[in-house]
């Protein structure tokens, strides 16, 4: 079966091209998948501008657009296992990690099915009483959704959800790595009634075939989610036609732990924040910023632990994480651990590649922590997607917050303290989309999710989610026209 969808049918690339999906965990062949080419893309934005303009779906009632979502949010919950399967073959995360993923996504079309028509828009009052004045919100017509690898049916979700939920038509490119969800999703979308040409799949190479979602006039809105230089290049794209733009980008994330932390807790979350699916987390908190109170004691503690972390493919039942995405990602990770440690960093555990054989087929890297960092160093400053701790220490709350705060990316961070004015003061000075007190990672469908500075540029889920997906068209109408004599004729 062909694995692009474009306008309602399921079609080779023009081109005949096709791309081998590998497992990171040993290398085995998972697809052989369509790879399409610009024109193909082009092909899909013609469907999805003629879905738009003349078709049913940006007129379909809230609640039938919330009810399709309730049966997508229905399928992929059916299909869960095939689903997680599908994923973790992709990406060599843990199988359960996959399944957790798979009821986030449902969750996520749910809390869009439920949310439809919340922004039906409203009255306002023009101080007159021949006008009636009110505000509308519209689908804002064709959106590009460009999707990364880390969590590939999650972040497709995010995008998909609310795109369908405000009567948006759409052409998703996922990444080239880890595109078979997607397919998966597109074939639920196509079962359940979703009208042709309002939803359509292209996979291969963003360079080719997702920068035409960037650039091309018939896309009103291109949201991304990925690095930040290909962020730049879409954004800078998307100039050419001033299209709307959403960015969703990398993330430097400070986890600050103050003296009073409650201990136990805190030392578990540090090894869950920065190394939860390898470090590749875009809010992966892998900038220990720690009380010097605390610090040899805390760190020590740390790289016990995360040197017994088992490594290990998505269906060993004994392995706590799994291998980094690619070989040229872990050669990426390397460089940075050389580069920290090049630059005066303490290497404290992890730092070369595993020598059990049993993981030699796979793109694997142990937990790495670095001590004694400093925040110029590019280790700290740039996003090494992968499981290295960078540890700075701090001195007082004045020089925890610059610390947190000293950094390009401004997508999440947390707070660790048992003072809770201590912990709301830094919490209001942290320059971040997210800010957790006590915690790590949680994220819920109904709150907004984004970065300031470089992070990106809008927000995902929550209300503004939504409004990502809206044009707002104020309407006047005069009920009592009358001449006005203005000019004098
Ligand atoms: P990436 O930037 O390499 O690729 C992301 C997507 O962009 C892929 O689909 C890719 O094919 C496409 N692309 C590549 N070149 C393009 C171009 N010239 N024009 C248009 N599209 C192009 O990112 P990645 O390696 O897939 O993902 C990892 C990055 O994603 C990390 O930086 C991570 O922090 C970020 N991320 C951010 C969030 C968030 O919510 N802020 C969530 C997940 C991942």
């Amino acid at each position: 079966m062909p694995d692009l969808f474009v306008d309602g049918r399921w079609v080779q690339a023009r081109a005949g091209g096709r791309r081998e999906i590998r497992c990171p965990a040993d290398g085995a062949l998972v697809a052989n998948v369509d790879e399409a080419t610009a024109a193909d893309t082009v092909g899909a934005i013609t469907a999805a501008r003629a879905a738009f303009d003349e078709g049913t779906w940006p007129g379909t009632s809230a609640a039938d657009r919330g009810a399709l979502l309730h049966r997508v949010a229905d399928r992929l919950a059916a299909d869960k296992a095939a689903i997680a399967r599908a994923e973790s073959l992709d990406t060599g995360k843990r199988y359960v990690e996959s399944q957790y993923d798979v009821d986030d996504v449902v969750a996520v079309f749910r809390h869009y099915a439920g949310v439809t028509g919340q922004d039906a828009g409203r009255v306002v009052d023009p101080g007159r009483p021949d006008v009636v004045s009110r505000i509308v919100h519209e689908p804002v017509g064709v959106c590009g959704l460009i999707t990364p690898w880390n969590y590939p049916l999650l972040q497709v979700s995010w995008k998909v959800a609310p795109a369908l939920a405000a009567g948006c038509t759409f052409v998703l490119k996922p990444s080239e790595l880890t595109p078979s969800t997607a397919i998966l999703l597109m074939r639920i979308l196509d079962d359940v009634g979703l009208p042709p040409g309002v939803g359509n799949l292209v996979l291969g190479a963003g360079a080719q075939v997702a920068a035409p979602l960037a650039e091309h006039p018939d896309v009103d809105l291109v949201s991304f989610t990925g690095g930040l230089a290909t962020g730049r290049t879409v954004m800078a794209a998307a100039a050419g036609t001033v299209k709307k733009i959403a960015l969703e980008l990398g993330g430097k994330n400070p986890n600050i732990v103050f003296a009073d932390a409650d201990r136990e807790v805190a030392l578990d979350f540090a090894l869950t924040a920065v190394f939860l699916h390898s470090g590749q987390v875009c809010s992966a908190g892998a900038r220990l910023v720690i009380d010097e109170a605390i610090h040899h004691e805390f760190v020590d503690e740390l790289v016990t632990r995360a040197g017994k972390i088992r490594l290990g493919g998505p269906f060993d039942p004994d392995a706590e994480t799994g291998p980094l995405i690619s070989a040229a990602h872990r050669d990426k990770v390397e460089r940075y651990v050389e580069a920290g440690v090049a630059a005066g960093a303490v290497l404290r555990c992890g730092g070369a590649r595993p020598d059990d054989p049993a993981l030699a087929g796979g793109h694997y890297y142990p937990p790495t922590i670095l001590d004694g960092c400093r925040s110029e160093m590019a280790v700290v400053q740039e996003e090494s997607f992968g499981p290295v701790l960078t540890v700075e220490t701090f001195d007082g709350e004045d020089d925890a917050v610059r610390l947190a705060n000293d950094s390009r990316y401004g997508l999440a961070g947390a707070v660790w303290t048992q003072n809770a004015g201590r912990a709301e003061r830094v919490a209001a000075r942290l320059r971040m989309g997210t800010v957790w007190i006590n915690d790590y990672h949680p994220y819920v469908p109904q709150a907004e999710w984004g970065g300031y500075k470089q992070s990106g540029v809008g927000r995902e889920l929550g209300r503004a989610g939504l409004a990502e997906y809206h044009e707002t068209k104020h309407v006047w109408h005069n009920v009592r026209p009358t001449v006005q004599h203005w000019f004098g004729s």
